[in-house]
C-alpha cells in the first residue's frame, strides 16, 4: 500500500508537470482553449495531495495492530494502542 502511494504520487506529479507544460505552451501560442488541461492539472494536483496524505497516514501506522500512531510527542518507540515496539 505504501509503495502504491509513492507510485501514485510520482505518476500524478509527472501528469501535473506535463499538463502544466501543455497549458504553458498553448497560452504562449495564443491558444486559450485549455479548459481540459486545466481540469487535468487540478485533478492530478488533488491525486498528488491525496497520495502524500495517504502515505503519511500509512507511514505512521503501527505494524502490529494497524492503528494510526497519533502520538503528539514525535516518533515514539512504542505503539500507544498495543504497547509493542515499532
Ligand atoms: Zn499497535
Amino acid at each position: 500500500m505504501k509503495k502504491a502511494c509513492v507510485w501514485l504520487a510520482i505518476i500524478s506529479a509527472i501528469v501535473l508537470l506535463i499538463t502544466l507544460g501543455v497549458v504553458g505552451v498553448k497560452l504562449l501560442d495564443g491558444n486559450y482553449d485549455t479548459i481540459i488541461e486545466v481540469y487535468l492539472t487540478g485533478i492530478s494536483f488533488v491525486i498528488l495531495l491525496g497520495s502524500v496524505v495517504g502515505y503519511k497516514l500509512i507511514g505512521s501506522r503501527c505494524p502490529h495492530c494497524g492503528k494510526v500512531n497519533d502520538t503528539l510527542l514525535g516518533k515514539s518507540k512504542f505503539c500507544p494502542h498495543c504497547g509493542k515496539e515499532l
